[in-house]
Parts: structure tokens; C-alpha cells; sequence
């Protein structure tokens, strides 16, 4: 561990635990300004954290993110367009407007009312 990573994870630990302090100031005076400052610390804090001991492995994160994908989208997959229909509008919806979005989730977009589903959610139309 080089001297950089220690130095940033004590004042990491200095910010969480200066935040925690203001949370705790938060619920004597009970001013909204002083519960912005704590979670905007412990947030600052955690992010700090994460940047040390997080950053290291970003190669078996972006493998993991691309094993999910690739299984969403043979769930989608597995749908015939006759059971894709726009719950809003009616309109049928084929296989095209499956998209994975930035996050790994299946979403639907009706391109005629512009509705947006969920997958996960729906399993079974
Ligand atoms: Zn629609």
C-alpha cells in the first residue's frame, strides 16, 4: 500500500466520521443546511474510499458487466412479437425496440407513445 492510498484513506475516514458528526448536530438543531453538509462529506468520503481500493480491479469489473448483459438479452430473446403489446397505446412492439440500457436492465420502448417498460418487471404478457 503506497503512502498516497494511506494519506487518502485517513482522510476519507476523517470526512465520514466529520459528516457523521453533522448528522448528529442535524438532529439537535434540526437545520436542513447542516444534514446537506454531512451527507455531502460521508458521499465525498465513500467516494474516496471506492477510488482506493475499488479502482484497482477495473478489468474482472468490466468482464462481470458483460456476462450480464449477454444473459439479459437472450431472456429477450426467448419473446415472440405477438406478445409484446404497449400496454398504453396497443400498439405491437417488435423484437427492435428491446434495448439494454447503460445499466444492464432490458427496457422496451413503444415507439408510438414513447412509453418505456421494464422487463424485469413483466415478465409474462
Ligand atoms: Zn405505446
Amino acid at each position: 500500500m503506497s503512502i498516497g492510498r494511506i494519506i487518502g484513506a485517513i482522510a476519507a475516514a476523517f470526512l465520514i466520521a466529520l459528516g457523521l458528526m453533522f448528522l448528529i448536530a442535524f438532529t439537535v438543531s434540526q437545520q436542513v443546511g447542516v444534514i446537506v453538509a454531512g451527507l455531502v462529506m460521508i458521499g465525498i468520503g465513500i467516494v474516496v474510499l471506492l477510488i482506493l481500493f475499488v479502482w484497482r480491479k477495473p478489468t474482472q469489473v468490466r468482464i462481470t458487466e458483460r456476462t450480464e448483459v449477454v444473459q439479459k438479452v437472450d431472456l429477450s430473446g426467448e419473446l415472440t412479437p405477438e406478445e409484446l403489446k404497449c400496454s398504453s397505446c396497443g400498439a405491437e412492439l417488435d423484437k427492435r425496440a428491446v434495448t439494454v440500457d447503460p445499466s444492464g436492465a432490458v427496457v422496451i420502448s413503444c415507439p408510438y407513445c414513447n412509453s418505456v417498460y421494464h422487463l424485469a418487471e413483466q415478465p409474462k404478457w
